[in-house]
């Protein structure tokens, strides 16, 4: 057997305490795979305490580890993921919406993933108050970010068998920033010999929320993939059920779409689903392609025959969801 891989775990805060611990529980039981985890602080509660959001240890151990479980921060996030995303320049978050057999879901025939940006666009910080009452942003767009993800999707879209994707953007408005974005993807996209569709990103949203059958991979900027992927948490069942992954580069950092959920924390009925799929994926990316199968497996079933956390009509606990997945995973 290979060394063990070690992992930074960081819960954050509220509800994040409670689908780290279920996540890892899941991952514990995974057969054929050793891990060292690292447990730090990042967030709210520990920038209250100290004064700092993101501690030196933390980032040491995220930019050291193999791959990063990040639950959820509150009015710290700005200052805890994108610092992150950065240290270990993970420039694309992958995140995937599917509908699941058992799991009402307002459009089921949903099976597609957004590919944002994760580097740049509105989110690079760029903000000034020129005075009380006037204030600024400044939208980052670079060529060599549009490239790097240009070139992610084309490698995506050929693992995935994909035919093609579409490309998200305003480039009748923003026609400096998203020329120079759309532009960019779909050069990379003609030399690699992939097929790309463009679409108003407001025009795609009606577009998605009326037939996402018609979606397989979306390529978007920062902001409007952060928008487009809750919007397709609609689409299949809420917000319990999206992972995500920042990947691109050599670590990754995988988390949950959804927040910290204050208006549930403490509760324990906080569906872990999307964390769970999200240690899916970090399987996925350090080549455990068996286990990561058999964690998908084992949500999937549990979504089907329940039990079902409050978010998805049931009463389960986040712990009980979490038992029922580790009782389908294979035997070791
Ligand atoms: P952020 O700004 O960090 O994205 P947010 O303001 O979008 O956070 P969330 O914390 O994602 O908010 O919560 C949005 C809603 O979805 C809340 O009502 C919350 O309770 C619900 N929710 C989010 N995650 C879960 C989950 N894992 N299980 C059940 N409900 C959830
Ligand atoms: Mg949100």
């Amino acid at each position: 057997m290979s060394d063990a891989e070690t992992i930074a775990v960081i819960p954050g805060d509220g509800i994040g305490h409670e689908v780290v611990p279920a996540a890892l529980r899941v991952l514990e039981a995974v057969d054929g795979v050793d891990f060292e985890f690292v447990h730090v602080e990042a967030g709210d509660a520990v920038a209250e305490r100290t004064g700092e959001p993101l501690p030196e240890e933390t980032l040491a151990a995220v930019t050291s580890a193999d791959a990063t479980l990040f639950g959820a921060t509150g009015e710290t996030s700005a200052d805890v993921i994108l610092p992150l995303r950065d240290a270990v320049d993970s420039f694309v978050n992958v995140r995937p919406a599917r509908t699941y057999p058992g799991v009402d879901a307002v459009q089921p025939e949903t099976d597609l993933v957004i590919l944002r940006e994760n580097t740049e666009g509105v989110y690079a910080g760029i903000e000034n108050r020129l005075s009380a009452d006037v204030s600024t942003l400044t939208r980052l767009v670079t060529r060599s970010a549009s490239r790097r993800l240009g070139e992610f999707a084309c490698d995506y879209v050929a693992d995935a068998d994909a035919d093609g994707f579409t490309v998200a953007h305003k480039n009748n408005v923003m026609r400096v920033t998203d020329g120079l974005f759309v532009d960019t993807i779909e050069e990379v996209a003609a030399d690699r010999g992939v097929e790309v569709d463009d679409q108003y990103m407001d025009a795609m949203a009606t577009h998605l929320a009326m037939n996402p059958a018609e979606y397989d991979v979306i390529v978007c900027p920062n902001l409007a993939g952060d928008v487009l992927s809750d919007l397709a948490a609609g689409l299949v069942g809420g917000l319990g059920l999206l992972p995500s992954a920042n990947v691109g580069a050599e670590r990754g950092i995988f988390e949950p779409v959804h927040g910290c959920a204050p208006d549930i924390a403490g509760e324990g009925v906080a569906n872990p689903a999307a964390t769970v799929l999200s240690t899916a994926m970090l399987l996925d990316f350090l080549d455990y392609d068996g286990a990561a199968a058999a964690v998908r497996t084992a949500v999937e079933s549990t979504l089907a025959d329940g039990p079902r956390t409050p978010d998805l009509g049931g009463s389960a606990t986040t712990d009980e969801l979490a038992t029922a997945i580790v009782d389908r995973l294979p035997d070791s």
